[in-house]
């Protein structure tokens, strides 16, 4: 009984990881290799290389209670789910056009995150689509989503490990050649020449501590070596210093130049540089169109962007504010 429960336990925790973020979404995905409580269709096809156009359509979705999954058959889960949950999103509807990108922004519990983590399948819609390359992510091969989609977050995961095998996690076959130009380019290179053991230096708890900047960094190098041409990015809300917060924001312009990007957007740079700001509200899109669109229309983005961007980007906010008024 013990070497049934055993594995079982450590797979409910697995998707305890897999519900609780999109990092968790990258690790499991990309490290472990297991896929998270949602299966490949006996006829997936594969996401085109390179594509990059994002589609929600009518995307409606209810998060199912954990207690239910456990305790019920599958069917009674649907039925309980209809009964027990509210709607967190409701007839979600955008276009990413390949190459663009869209800043979420809106309240906390509006559903940002919930709305990017359909993207990858870390959830299944309840209701609706959500398709790249024009693919439903439903009918999608497991490993080209993996390949097509990566994910940045404000609390990057580094494994206790080297730094050439967290990285070589996105790409096995990377010479240390191209483990060095994708560090660079995350701006993070020159940092870790200057450890005595380079590429082989252990990150973690036991190991060298990286700071949060620094841990952010190696995390878009690899994403730099992933390549995906969707790129989901949670941007930080917590401050970092100054000259890490410049680095940062170097390397991310790297990372997402040239692909579609769905960013959660906390700053007023990102926003005003969005090809399209989504404001959702209570599940739902409220307003859609640009920086100076919205500012314009005088409605909850025009409220967000006095209150929590102008203070975002502080200490810059003020002459930002007053050019506007
Ligand atoms: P924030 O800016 O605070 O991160 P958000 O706009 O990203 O908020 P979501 O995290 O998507 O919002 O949450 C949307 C709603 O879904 C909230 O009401 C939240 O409480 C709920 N929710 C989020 N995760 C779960 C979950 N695992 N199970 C049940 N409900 C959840």
């Amino acid at each position: 009984l013990t070497r049934l429960y055993g594995p079982l336990t450590a797979l409910s925790n697995v998707r305890v990881d897999v519900m609780s973020a999109l990092v968790s979404f990258e690790r499991v995905f990309e490290v472990l290799d297991l896929e998270p409580a949602i299966s490949e269709s006996p006829d997936a096809r594969p996401i085109p290389r390179g594509a990059g156009r994002v589609e929600f359509r009518d995307v409606s979705f209810r998060y199912p209670s954990a207690s239910d999954v456990s305790l019920a058959s599958l069917e009674d889960v649907a039925a309980l789910d209809r009964t027990v949950s509210e709607p967190v999103l409701r007839q979600v509807s955008f276009t990413v056009q390949t190459g663009q990108m869209v800043a979420l922004v809106g309240p906390s519990g509006a559903g940002k995150s919930t709305t990017a983590m359909l993207l990858p399948r870390v959830y299944d819609v309840t209701a609706g689509s959500v398709l790249v390359g024009g693919v439903d992510v439903r009918d999608a091969t497991l490993s080209s989503l993996r390949d097509t989609i990566g994910v940045v977050t404000q609390d990057s995961h580094l494994f206790h490990e080297t730094i050439a095998e967290n990285l070589r996690y996105a790409r096995p076959d990377a010479t240390d050649a191209e483990l060095w130009t994708a560090l660079d380019r995350a701006q993070v290179g020159h940092l870790i020449r200057e450890l005595p053991d380079g590429l082989d230096t252990v990150v973690g708890e036991r190991g060298y501590r990286f700071s949060g900047g620094e841990k952010q960094r190696i995390a878009i190098a690899r994403l730099l070596l992933k390549a995906p041409s969707v790129v989901i990015l949670d941007e930080a809300t917590a401050h970092l210093d100054s000259e890490s917060e410049a680095a940062v924001q170097r390397a991310l312009t790297e990372a997402l130049t040239g692909r579609t990007a769905l960013v959660i957007a906390h700053r007023l740079s990102t926003v005003r540089e969005a090809d399209q700001i989504l404001v959702m509200d209570k599940g739902r899109i409220v307003e859609r169109g640009t920086h100076d669109e919205l500012v314009a229309a005088g409605g909850l983005y025009a409220e967000l962007y006095r209150t929590q961007f102008a203070v975002a980007d502080s200490p810059r906010p003020f002459t930002e504010v007053e050019t506007i008024a």
